[in-house]
């Protein structure tokens, strides 16, 4: 028997981690791009069909809150997240903002023209009357690599003001690290605390010192992404922030699901589990309290 049949064979309640919370993951998301884009490119029953027991499946192993990462023009739908919160009981948030990464496929010709100022009244629209009914509980921006293109460094600023007056923090998809230091130039400049930036796909930088630098400026350094595939790197990550006394300001989660509009059946939509049966038992079970239940609570409050 491997280590994982083990696992799999031991009942939930042992591999539960109660009132943990998933800071990044995605029910649904549509490729197809800002220009592309209307309703009516799904049936919201399919995809209510399909993500009902991955998200039961998450909520029995313990998760009590998902934060679906899924931006405004890549297939956000608030109410369809509402009509599962309400039938699985699990809290899913979902975000106000804008996603410059994939060099600005799903930036929609208004944000093109508008200023930060502009774009970030919006946000602060749907946070103060809801998007169809629901409240935006953080704002989900993402820019490319560094040097960060002017039309990323106006999205990050925009999310740096609407944070600033609504106090929503920022979960920012960020090409590397040079883009993510200069994001925390944007967010600082424009006097909001970093503790309320959240550096998205942290796991993509190599380089650990730009990880270290980053979370002693205040910031939070999000390593999501894992998977069967990853997970070694990750380890390794939070290793080092260990090591640095900094898992105090570390995030992890898996950028997973999702129903993929526009592919058969939604496609292949990966759970919501393999953190808790696979990830979580090679940690540190000291890490795993802070990691999953105390700092997303700190990060997102
Ligand atoms: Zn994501």
């Amino acid at each position: 028997m491997t280590r994982r049949d083990l696992l799999a064979a031991l009942p939930l309640p042992l591999l539960a981690r109660e009132g943990s919370i998933l800071v990044h993951e995605h029910v649904m998301v549509d490729f197809v791009g800002a220009e592309t884009i209307r309703p009516g490119r799904y049936d919201p029953n399919e995809v209510f069909r399909l993500a009902r027991p991955k998200l039961e499946e998450a909520k029995k192993l313990g998760c009590v809150r998902l934060l679906e990462c899924t931006p405004n023009f890549l297939g956000r739908d608030a109410r369809l997240m509402k009509r599962l919160e309400d039938a699985v009981g699990l809290e899913i948030w979902t975000n106000t903002g804008l996603y410059g990464a994939a060099d600005h496929k799903f930036v929609p010709a208004f944000a093109r023209a508008e200023s930060a100022e502009q774009l970030a009244r919006r946000w602060i629209q749907e946070f103060e009357k809801g998007i169809d009914g629901v409240k935006p509980r953080f704002i989900k921006t993402g820019v490319n690599k560094g040097p960060l293109h002017e039309l990323d460094g106006k999205l990050v600023r925009a999310a740096a003001i609407c944070s600033r007056a609504t106090g929503l923090p920022i979960a920012s998809h960020t090409g590397d690290g040079a883009a993510a230091l200069e994001e925390l130039e944007i967010v600082a400049a424009e006097k909001t605390p970093l503790s309320r930036f959240v550096w998205v796909h942290a796991q993509s930088e190599k380089d650990h010192a730009i990880h270290e630098k980053a979370a002693r400026a205040g910031a939070w350094v999000e390593f999501d992404g894992i998977g069967p595939d990853s997970a070694d790197w990750h380890l390794d990550c939070l290793r080092f922030m260990a090591s640095r006394n900094l898992l105090d300001r570390a995030l992890i989660s898996q950028d997973a699901g999702w129903y993929n509009v526009g592919s058969p059946g939604g496609g292949n939509y990966r759970g919501y589990g393999y953190i808790y049966t696979d990830f979580l038992p090679r940690l540190d079970p000291a890490w795993t309290a802070a990691l999953m239940i105390e700092n997303p609570r700190r990060a997102f409050p």
